[in-house]
């Protein structure tokens, strides 16, 4: 059977208080596995952000094991994985997060900096991925320069400029209109089709309509994991 891009057994997360420990994830179990496209849904406060915060290694969890790429990630070293991490998943935020000073080609290029990669391929690189989302006549401009909805596919070309398994982004249309979104999406749609797993959170059904399997949060809880019919 192929390996689970990410597995997760028994993850549990609590925060501490000043009213106590405040359980935020009760056990949550779910494998994902290469090439799937996996919305994460539910209402605010049912765990969503937490869970992708120990999905994408930016929190530890209090319970339970991780496996990203079959790799125990509270057995590993800080540095190993921060290589695991950076080779293995890329990120896509609600608010874009690209630097406003640098232009779209070195924001794109930004983690092969922490990669170690030279700088001429750096920038072979960052081209190749600004001319697949189509704004490599922008490649010299400023962040400030193009619309919202181009700013996210700058911010997709850098989360795949690693040749990341996985994309995990974090209610990724949340700042852009109707259209705008559906064009994302469809982006999203291609990139999987070629092979990269995504995991997206939304709390949009039409937003999450785009994705080939649901699952569902409640009170931190996974309640339902459903097939939807892009999948077929
Ligand atoms: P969602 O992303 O679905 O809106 P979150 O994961 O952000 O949900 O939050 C789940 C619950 O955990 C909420 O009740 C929230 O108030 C609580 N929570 C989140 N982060 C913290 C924190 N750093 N400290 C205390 N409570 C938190």
């Amino acid at each position: 059977m192929t390996e689970a891009v990410i597995r997760v057994a028994g993850l549990g997360k609590s925060y501490e208080t000043a009213a106590g420990l405040f359980p935020a994830l009760k056990g949550v179990d779910l494998a994902i596995y290469p090439g799937e496209y996996i919305a994460i849904m539910g209402p605010s406060g049912s765990g969503k952000s937490t869970f992708m915060n120990l999905l994408g290694c930016l929190d530890t969890p209090s319970s339970g094991d991780y496996f990203l790429a079959g790799e125990n990630v509270a057995r590993m070293e800080t540095d190993a994985l921060a290589r695991l991490r950076n080779r293995t998943l890329g990120f896509v935020f609600q608010g874009f997060n690209l630097l406003p000073r640098m232009s779209l080609q070195d924001n794109v290029a930004l983690p092969l900096v922490y990669a170690g990669v030279d700088k001429h391929t750096r920038r072979e690189r960052a081209r190749e991925l600004l001319d697949k989302v189509g704004l490599g006549k922008y490649a010299e401009s400023l962040p400030n320069r193009i619309s919202g909805g181009q700013q996210q596919r700058v911010a997709i070309a850098r989360a795949l400029v690693n040749k990341p398994r996985l994309i995990l982004a974090d209610e990724p249309t949340g700042n852009l209109d109707s259209h705008t979104s559906e064009e994302i999406m469809r982006l999203f749609g291609e990139l999987n089709a070629e092979g990269i797993t995504i995991v997206l959170v939304t709390h949009e059904a039409d937003i999450a309509a785009h994705c080939k399997r649901q699952v569902r949060f409640r009170d931190g809880q996974l309640v339902s994991d459903l097939l939807t019919e892009a999948a077929v």
